[in-house]
């Protein structure tokens, strides 16, 4: 998924041209086992991952800071299918829990499951296939577009084509004199923030993933490029299992639950609406976004994550 593509990009940054050298798929699926901090290979691989996501006790302290524990007892689940949005102040921990959902670190304690099954008996090389993740900043990789989309996949023209339609990519994609033949990156044709998500959005379509993993802060984005990247990802959302750390009214709004999370616990949950009625940390929350001018309660108390 993308944290494996930021990953990439990293180490890529590193070997430079000798990483370049290789094939995309070769690389991306040798980073997949080399990224993991948990160093794992092999366990299950099953038909599908259509059972949802759990997150039962689970509890989280970073190796590289055993003082501070950064998950505490979070418990909550989505259902398949169904949208959960996870929302609080920076620093939460709503990151960590992606992270811990592609398996870059073991819980302390607790369990988190995929599917029905307990995340440490699946292969992870498998069940990063069935993730896909849509962040911020997606990170694409040196070489053409449409070896970005495909990502290493056996996919047709034809396929990756049409991923770029839904994803509102095809029309940029066209006008480069090389189609989706172009290069990008450093030596390649130098992309804005949003065309890199729609080209990440499309290599999500294409993966279909049963799980869709989503930080849908497009603040960077001017108004018709942030238009486009919120259609492609409305697109992407349909019939998936979806956990989106979410900035906009309208994600929140739609969710079947909100949780949210401060300081490493979940302090509060349930449906926006609930959570208005109820008049707790949510609602302070948003009456804080609104009375500040913002039409819409981004929750995170990061500036740049202040939208619409
Ligand atoms: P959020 O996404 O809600 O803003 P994060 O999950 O990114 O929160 O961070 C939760 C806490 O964990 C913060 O205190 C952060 O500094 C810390 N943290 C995040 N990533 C790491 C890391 N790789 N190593 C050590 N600490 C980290
Ligand atoms: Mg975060």
């Amino acid at each position: 998924t993308l944290n494996v593509a930021m990953a990439f990009a990293f180490i890529s940054s590193l070997f430079g041209d000798f990483m370049q050298a290789l094939g995309a798929s070769e690389r991306i699926f040798e980073l997949l086992d080399r990224k993991a901090e948990v160093n794992v290979s092999g366990g299950k691989v099953l038909d599908g991952l259509n059972g949802g996501i759990v997150f039962k006790n689970v509890s989280f302290t970073y190796p590289s800071r055993p003082d501070s524990e950064v998950l505490k007892e979070v418990s909550f689940s989505v259902e398949p299918g169904k949208v959960v949005a996870l929302v609080g102040p920076s620093g939460g921990g709503k990151s960590t829990i992606v992270s811990l959902i592609e398996r870059f670190y073991d819980p302390n304690s607790g369990t988190i499951m995929l599917g029905g099954q307990d995340l440490s008996t699946l292969d992870p090389r498998w069940f990063r296939q069935q993730i896909s993740m849509v962040s911020q900043e997606p990170t694409l990789f040196a070489t053409t577009i449409k070896e970005n989309i495909a990502y290493g996949r056996e996919a047709s023209d034809e396929e990756v084509e049409d991923a770029a339609r839904q994803a509102n990519a095809h029309q940029f994609i066209s006008e480069f004199e090389e189609g989706y033949e172009t290069m990008v990156g450093e030596r390649g044709v130098r992309l804005s923030g949003g065309q890199k998500q729609r080209v990440a959005i499309a290599r999500s379509l294409i993966m279909n993933p049963a799980i869709l993993l989503l930080d849908e802060a497009t603040s960077a984005l001017d108004a018709e490029s942030e238009h486009l990247v919120q259609e492609a990802i409305d697109r992407a959302m349909k019939g998936r299992t979806v956990l989106v750390i979410a900035h906009r009214l309208s994600t929140v709004r739609n969710a079947s639950e909100v949780v949210v999370i401060d300081k490493g616990k979940i302090v509060e949950r349930g449906t926006h609406d609930e959570l208005l009625q109820k008049g707790g940390v949510y609602k302070k929350l948003v009456l804080r976004q609104l009375s500040a001018g913002r039409a819409m309660p981004s929750i995170n108390t990061d500036a740049a994550d202040i939208e619409e």
